[in-house]
């Protein structure tokens, strides 16, 4: 069997590192906001090109703190893509804003830039991009159009570490960006951790605050703030890995790059193949109309698959106020979509077996 993700096979280059500097940290006596934290906010602000970094307990966190700092009236109106995981929404709920669905554009997948001045009202306030799978969105026309009305624009790059935008990286091209570092994530922790990334100084400061209860010095609270802190130890194995995050992430392009040119069967809808050095790959997701068939058949040839997503935020039970919605592009790629393994551990052998095995689906299946 090829898994979709083996996380052992993923660390086991930097085991012997991770293991030495988790264990510098449990001698060091100090586990909470220190000098692991410090090292690790700079040099992840200097890899994204960005002035300031702000570690948080998880990506979830780095959006609703970003929001939260950014103090929005309640009820203010937050453009969010229909087609992502329901963390980039979750936190526009918990604040009491409201979210208005925007369709991707169906080649990317992606927030489509040309279907977001139409839903700007006198309410709204910011924009949410998510990079998903790990390609950045149309940052230049986003900023554009959120200049043009005043708003934020917030970017959701739990998926898209180290990922190119006419030559900037993720995390320098929005007012702020979240980064998730999950495990599974492209830069990916051991255990839940997240990073805001800003230019903005005032906006650095008040997520530092709002991370630790609002404190600015200890026992003076200037906010209602929440616990969401990255911990050292977590710190400390970040900095062993994010070194290695460009080389991995090439590997995944290559792996993409033979993915593209040699997959080829009938209805058969593969990714955008326009900005592949660019994109972080995070997930491959191809469509077929016969998804459960595609699935089936590759499962019982050794080969895991994944489904990112399989049911729209609008149709979720957690958001019956708009399963009456239409959004028919974001619905059909939920019916459509399915990730196939790539990830830097992937042989060349494995990617030969699974272009073969694909490739082979009309005639076998
Ligand atoms: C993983 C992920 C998140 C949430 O990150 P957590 O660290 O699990 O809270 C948010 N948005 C997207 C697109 C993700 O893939």
């Amino acid at each position: 069997m090829i898994p979709f993700l083996d996380l052992n096979q993923v660390n086991a280059p930097y085991l012997e590192a991770i293991e030495k500097a988790s264990l510098r940290v449990v001698r060091s006596g100090w586990y909470i906001l220190g000098n692991e934290l410090k090292a690790f906010e700079r040099s992840f602000a200097d890899y994204c090109g960005v002035a300031h970094g702000v570690g948080v307990a998880n990506g979830l966190d780095a959006i609703t703190l970003i929001l939260k700092a950014m103090d929005f009236p309640a009820d203010s109106e937050v453009i969010v893509p229909a087609n992502t995981y329901i963390a980039s929404v979750l936190p526009v709920s918990y604040l009491h804003l409201k979210p208005v669905f925007v369709e991707p554009d169906p080649r990317t997948m992606l927030l489509d830039p040309s279907r977001i001045e139409e839903k700007i009202t006198s309410h709204t306030k910011a924009i949410i991009t998510v990079d998903l799978y790990g390609r950045s969105c149309e940052m230049d026309q986003i900023r554009n159009l959120a200049d043009r009305y005043n708003l934020k624009v917030i970017t959701d790059a739990a998926q898209s570490h180290g990922a190119l935008f006419q030559g900037k990286k993720a995390g320098s091209l929005a007012h702020a960006t979240a980064f998730s570092f999950y495990p599974t994530k492209n830069l990916g922790a051991f255990g839940d951790a997240g990073a805001v990334t800003t230019a903005d100084p005032e906006l650095a400061e008040k997520v530092k605050y709002l991370r630790n209860y609002g404190s600015v010095i200890r026992y003076q609270n200037d906010y209602q703030g929440v616990n969401s802190r990255l911990d050292e130890i977590q710190a400390a194995i970040l900095s062993v890995k994010l070194p290695y995050l460009d080389t991995e992430n090439n590997r995944r392009r290559a792996l993409a790059r033979r993915y593209l040119a040699e997959l080829q069967v009938d209805e058969l809808i593969l990714p955008p193949a326009d900005r592949v050095d660019e994109d972080a790959w995070h997930l491959f997701v191809v469509r077929h109309p016969r998804r459960a068939e595609f699935v089936a058949y590759l499962d019982k040839n050794g080969i895991q698959t994944n489904i990112h997503y399989p049911q729209p935020i609008h149709k979720q039970k957690a958001y019956a106020e708009f399963n009456s919605l239409s959004l028919p592009i974001t619905e059909l790629i939920h019916e459509q979509v399915v990730s196939l393994p790539l990830n830097p551990v992937l042989t060349d052998e494995e990617v030969s077996y699974i272009i073969r095995t694909v490739n082979q689906f009309d005639s076998q299946a």
